[in-house]
């Protein structure tokens, strides 16, 4: 394997990107995969290195060859010019509104962000004086007339992960930017295979890498890439918050990393047969699957993004909560849990209304969203029909 630099990386195709960005035989005695350092202290040979700092690395916790692997990985996927780790997505979500933000400021937060964000905004952001508006998803350009003077930054998630609003990241942006506004972006659900984030103008991108990234179940994890506006303040604030990931973390989210192509294929794959066929079922009213026509976001997903992932909502008919739990308790292949993004199927009831501020959700029905996993598509839906079969069972009751 010959030596790629940076530059050489960003010209590949994102399938050999994956495979090989952050990895460095030559300096692992040829090992295909980078060790695993695991350490706080690092020595130096003389006090006049100590003082001039002359190791590539100099304190555990601001990095290790392991984690700089990945973070070289993570970076050459963003398209940015920097990237930090942090333990889990919801600091890599602080982390990021807090390199951008300070006392006096405004911020615009999408009204269907993961629910622990709005937590982070409501109970912290607030009591250290910043303000914050909850928007509409699908305000697009009209983002512009929630503009104050003092408004800062502008919080995105496209599509919402229970809801699935698309948002128009490409307006926003513009708006936002005409303004010297930052555009910050939660894009677990696509990753940036499938949402190229910078491209599409967000400054500051987060993943929650316990999903698709890791793609195992195993990890929790965050990344923030961040493009050259927003790279210095992002560098500083990660390392004034000590954030930091343990090394046999990182390990497993790069190993995870390099299959993230296929993975994302096949889970693409089984997930728009799956919603097809729902969209046919009796008991469903709606699916909440971008990449179905059916979709109100649906030209806005095709214009932007290159796929769709695993993770999509349905909207049932209305049926009393016993048949609804009379499909959900007895699934056999689909776990029942939070989180997303493994080789597993899970399926989650969820009442969306709750998380709302600005803007109304009210299903004609009960509502759950389902991760499609990596098991036999076939098997999938078998396991989903008798469920359906039970559901109508007991409505009739
Ligand atoms: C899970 C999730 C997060 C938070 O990630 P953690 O790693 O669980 O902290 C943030 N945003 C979205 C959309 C998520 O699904």
């Amino acid at each position: 394997m010959r030596k790629f630099s940076a530059e050489d990386i960003a010209n590949l195709n994102k399938d050999t990107r994956l495979s090989v960005a952050g990895r460095h035989p030559e300096e692992a005695f040829g090992f295909v995969n980078p060790p695993v350092y695991h350490g706080s202290t690092i020595l130096f040979p003389t006090i006049q290195d100590l003082a001039c700092r002359t190791n590539r690395y100099g304190y555990g916790r601001r990095g290790s060859p392991t984690t700089t692997a990945l973070q070289e990985a993570v970076c050459a996927m963003e398209g940015g010019e920097a990237v930090v780790l942090c333990p889990s997505g919801l600091s890599a979500v602080s982390t990021a509104l807090l390199s951008c933000l300070k006392a006096g400021d405004h911020l615009l937060m999408t009204d269907a962000a993961y629910d622990p964000i709005r937590t982070f905004c409501n109970n912290v952001l607030t009591r250290y004086g910043v303000e914050v508006t909850y928007y509409d998803p699908v305000v697009g350009a009209d983002i512009a007339s929630l503009f104050r003077p003092n408004t800062r930054a502008v919080f995105t998630e496209a599509p919402s992960s229970l809801t699935f609003e698309v948002q128009d990241i490409p307006a926003i942006a513009e708006a936002a930017h005409e303004r010297d506004i930052i555009v910050l972006m939660d894009n677990t659900w696509a990753t940036p295979l499938y949402f190229p984030a910078h491209a599409h103008g967000v400054d500051l991108t987060i993943s929650s890498a316990t999903k698709y990234l890791c793609g195992h179940s195993d990890v929790l994890f965050g990344t923030v890439s961040a493009n050259a506006r927003c790279r210095s303040a992002l560098l500083r604030t990660h390392g004034d918050l000590g954030m930091c990931v343990a090394p046999d973390d990182a390990y497993l989210l790069l190993r995870g990393i390099r299959t993230l192509g296929v993975r994302l294929d096949a889970h693409q794959r089984s997930a728009l047969e799956i919603a097809q066929w729902l969209e046919t079922r009796p008991e469903v009213s709606r699916v909440l699957y971008p990449a179905l026509e059916s979709h109100p976001g649906h030209a806005l997903w095709k214009r932007d993004f290159n796929g769709a992932t695993g993770l999509f909502s349905i909207v049932l008919k209305p049926v009393p909560q016993k048949a609804v739990a009379a499909f959900l308790d007895n699934l056999s292949l689909f776990g029942l849990g939070y989180s997303w993004g493994g080789y597993e199927s899970l399926a989650l009831p969820f009442d969306a209304a709750q998380f709302r501020s600005a803007t109304a959700w009210t299903p004609e029905g009960p509502t759950i969203r389902l991760h499609i996993g990596l098991e036999d598509v076939q098997d999938l839906k078998a396991d989903l029909e008798q469920g359906l079969e039970r559901l109508n069972a007991a409505a009739r009751e």
